[in-house]
């Protein structure tokens, strides 16, 4: 069986159309299928508008969130729901497109265990976006410990094994294609050109982009820290070479303090790079050791019996206090 996990926020314009458009799509692969729609929290009507189908559709589960987690938060319970051979992760906004979901499929079958949608090309309305993506991969890129490809986001498929490695990982602040490119397994490529948002907003906030980026960064390199290294050698140099100067020089600005005035600055905000730097990871480091959950699902809606996946991952952390609760409808 494909499960395809789709996360959901504010999308009520465009679920109706997303789901007839990966019916279509599901239904060329000539497997069994189940589509599990994550609602993280909508404020709109997406959560009935997914029950609604759900009844009437046996292929649709619906994960629902006990509040707004977040676009990995969502993807994460998906991942712990979906009991598919293979599970595909796609945007339900059809900026992944629904007619490469067939073509990941059989790459799967050739042999993959992993299957990487890569962008050939973006079509996004907002600019500033547009360029900045590509700027952020080649610096992940250049920064990484581990090679990560390039141009990929969340859309692609893995293997149960694949999953499972993922669902069994322990980490908090998740950068899912470079997890999934470190878990290993045997890799393929489809190359698929990236579509605009078919309705609605963007949901993700720039702040958000930037904590994922961020999380990005710090969760597969340490050269920012030793960047801290770096920053530290040129200011003492440049401390040297200005002590130096005011030694030896008549000018009298030099004991007019200009210069210890620069040095000063200088090297205070070097130091507080550093710590901003060091910041960074620390706080990654008290969620880890807090090991609080990803998200935490209240129900899941499916019209057979959904069993958990595995028991030694984070789905047992997931469940509420009160106990899972699997709504057989
Ligand atoms: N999404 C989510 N929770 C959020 C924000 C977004 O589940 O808090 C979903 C959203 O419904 C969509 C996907 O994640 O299916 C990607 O969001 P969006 O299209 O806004 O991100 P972008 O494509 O702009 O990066
Ligand atoms: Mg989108």
């Amino acid at each position: 069986m494909i499960s395809v996990v789709v996360p959901i926020y504010n999308e009520e314009v465009l679920i109706l159309q997303f789901h007839e458009a990966i019916t279509n799509a599901l239904e060329e692969t000539n497997e069994d299928w189940e589509v599990v729609y994550v609602n993280d929290g909508s404020r709109d009507s997406s959560l009935e508008i997914l029950r609604n189908l759900q009844s009437s559709d046996p292929h649709v589960v619906v994960v629902e969130l006990s509040r707004n987690w977040g676009h990995m938060g969502a993807i994460s319970a998906g991942l712990q729901t979906a009991r598919g051979d293979a599970t595909v992760i796609m945007d339900g906004d059809f900026q992944d497109p629904p007619e490469v979901v067939p073509e990941l499929v059989e790459a799967w079958k050739a042999g993959a265990e992993v299957v990487v949608a890569v962008r050939r090309s973006r079509q996004e309305r907002r600019k500033l976006l547009a360029k900045l993506f590509p700027l952020f991969y080649r610096l992940l890129g250049a920064l990484s410990d581990f090679p990560i490809p390039l141009d990929a986001g969340i859309f692609g498929l893995m293997n149960r094994q694949a999953v499972d490695s993922i669902n069994g990982m322990r980490e908090r602040n998740r950068y899912l294609p470079g997890l999934r490119a470190w878990v290993g397994y045997s890799n393929a490529v489809v190359f698929y050109d990236r579509q605009d948002r078919a309705g609605g907003d963007g949901k993700l906030s720039f702040m958000s982009r930037i904590k994922y980026a961020m999380d990005a960064i710090t969760s597969f390199s340490y050269k920012p820290l030793r960047l801290c290294f770096l920053l530290a050698s040129m200011s003492t140099f440049a401390a040297a070479l200005l002590a130096v100067s005011t030694i030896f020089s008549r000018n009298p600005f030099h004991t007019a303090g200009f210069g210890v005035a620069a040095a000063i600055f200088f090297v205070g905000s070097m130091l507080l790079l550093c710590l901003g730097v060091m910041g960074e990871y620390l706080g990654r480091v008290y969620d880890e050791v807090r090991g609080r959950p990803l998200s935490i699902i209240n129900r899941v809606y499916s019209q057979s019996e959904m069993l958990p996946v595995q028991a030694d991952s984070n789905y047992e952390e997931m469940k509420p206090a009160g106990g899972f609760g699997v709504h057989v409808a």
